[in-house]
């Protein structure tokens, strides 16, 4: 009997998608068809943003970290974490050793508002924000400057969300979670007592979701404020506007429960800003004021009313989408990798996740998309695997690449660090520690 072909696959990227298409080819395995899969991370530590992005007070989200272990654990998996494809490694080193290579690699750079005054110290954009307060090494030195009583976070989704709540609870609310300790002391030390959340369009065009609202009228040490005219308003234009889908209904529902509540005097406030377009950043060495458009709704149009208001603030977060950092050998368009359905056409390249479709969906998404793009991949294999070498030689030696064992202890040693201090983990973020924890 002949033995079983086995496709040799590289995922780029060790986050939500890069697991979820390795588990997708681990499930299409059969009697006639096997895998052995190598996933490449450039950090030495795994799980994408759900590490990075995810937000700490919310851990429940992070126990799908556990599935992705579950995945790695599996034969003919091995991690080549800590090498960064397109700088330590080419894609035309793993294209010709590869059936095929998946790019799951994200969409890490912010888009920017192109506004005058965004480059001042104090304008940050939530994908430096968020990775600092999750203990991503590179963005350990981001400066955020939390000196002043007022922060304006600009955008009206669940990533603007994380950051509101992250600067506008009471910080003794991150003492059990995995916020980076860095970020934690600074969080301890912040100034920061009004955080405004401020929407180009109204409440209810907002994407943020209906559990993220209804967490809002629950803290306990911070009140929040939307107008009650601002949701009245935002029913009647839903109404207006034809059917109201079951999810903008429970948003309409979270938005009244919130403007409702009686506010209970917390020095603590988040404050929601509608109709409001940032127009200009205003400040000397620093940002000092945002200068904000405020628009109407006119049949079922943004228009600009051409009035203006202002918020005087040090610190204005930009969470108003992402795009993907370009990697050497891969085309882009649109912040996306270039492709079809999945599929990068005249290549044996693939892509799943924020790289393919931009920064949409939730870590669930993921699975769908990586189980769509890997019965492509499948009908796309040759009749023969390729055989074209172990890509462990190509490997510049002076990299030291972190394997799953060595991951695993690195995990370990974070969960026990934490476990003294009543948190999830303690996170490491020196690039050499987390080495030196994996040896
Ligand atoms: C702030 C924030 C909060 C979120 N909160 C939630 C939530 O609460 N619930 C929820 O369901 N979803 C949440 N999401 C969405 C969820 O995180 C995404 O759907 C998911 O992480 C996308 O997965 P991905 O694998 O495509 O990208 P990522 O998670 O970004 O993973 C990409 C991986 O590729 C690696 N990589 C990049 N370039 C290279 C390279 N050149 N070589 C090797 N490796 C590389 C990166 O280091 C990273 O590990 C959140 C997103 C953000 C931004």
């Amino acid at each position: 009997m002949d033995p079983v072909p086995r496709y040799k696959i590289a995922i780029v990227g060790a986050g939500p998608a890069g697991y979820f298409t390795a588990q997708a080819l681990q499930n299409a395995q059969s009697d006639d068809l096997s895998f052995s899969i190598d996933m490449f991370e450039r950090l030495p530590t795994m799980w994408g943003l759900v590490r990075s992005g995810v937000a700490p007070d919310h851990p429940k989200i992070k126990t799908v970290a556990k599935v992705f272990e579950k995945i790695a654990s599996e034969p003919d998996f091995r991690l080549f974490g800590n090498v960064e494809v397109g700088t330590d490694l080419d894609i035309e080193e793993l294209c010709p050793r590869y059936d095929a290579v998946v790019m799951c690699t994200g969409s890490s750079i912010g888009k920017t508002l192109g506004i005058p005054g965004e480059d001042l110290p104090g304008s940050l954009s939530a994908a430096d924000f968020v990775p600092w307060y999750n203990g991503h090494p590179d963005y350990v030195n981001v400066n955020v400057p939390l000196d002043g009583d007022t922060a304006v976070i600009i955008g009206a989704g669940n990533v603007a969300m994380d950051c509101a709540r992250m600067l506008g609870i009471e910080p003794t609310e991150l003492d059990p979670t995995d916020t980076a300790s860095h970020a934690h002391a600074a969080l301890h030390a912040s100034k920061i007592r009004k955080v405004y959340i401020a929407g180009r369009r109204g409440p209810e065009h907002a994407a943020f979701t209906a559990p993220e609202l209804r967490e809002l009228p629950k803290l306990e040490h911070t009140d929040v404020i939307i107008e009650n005219s601002a949701v009245q308003e935002a029913n009647e234009r839903a109404q207006a506007a034809g059917e109201i889908d079951k999810q903008l209904a429970s948003n309409l529902e979270a938005w009244r429960l919130i403007a409702e509540k009686p506010l209970e005097g917390h020095d603590r406030v988040m404050e929601f800003r509608f109709l409001s377009a940032p127009k200009e950043i205003k400040g000397t060495d620093r940002v000092e004021e945002v200068i904000f458009g405020i628009n109407e709704i006119k049949g079922g149009k943004v228009v600009d009313t051409g009035e203006t208001y202002s918020i005087k603030t040090n610190l204005v977060i930009t969470a108003i989408g992402y795009h993907a950092l370009p990697i050497k050998g891969i085309s882009y368009r649109d912040g996306k990798v270039e492709n079809d359905e999945g599929r990068v056409l005249g290549t044996n390249i693939y892509t799943v996740g924020w790289a393919k479709r931009g920064p949409s969906g939730v870590i669930g998404t993921n699975k769908s998309d990586a189980s769509d793009v890997v019965k492509l991949l499948i009908e796309d294999l040759g009749p023969e695997p390729k055989n074209g070498g172990d890509i462990s030689v190509v490997i510049p030696q002076a990299i030291k690449v972190i394997d799953q064992a060595g991951w695993t202890k690195i995990n370990a040693a974070e969960v026990a660090a934490g476990e003294a201090l009543g948190k999830p983990r303690l996170k490491e973020v020196d690039v050499a520690k987390l080495i030196s924890l994996a040896e």
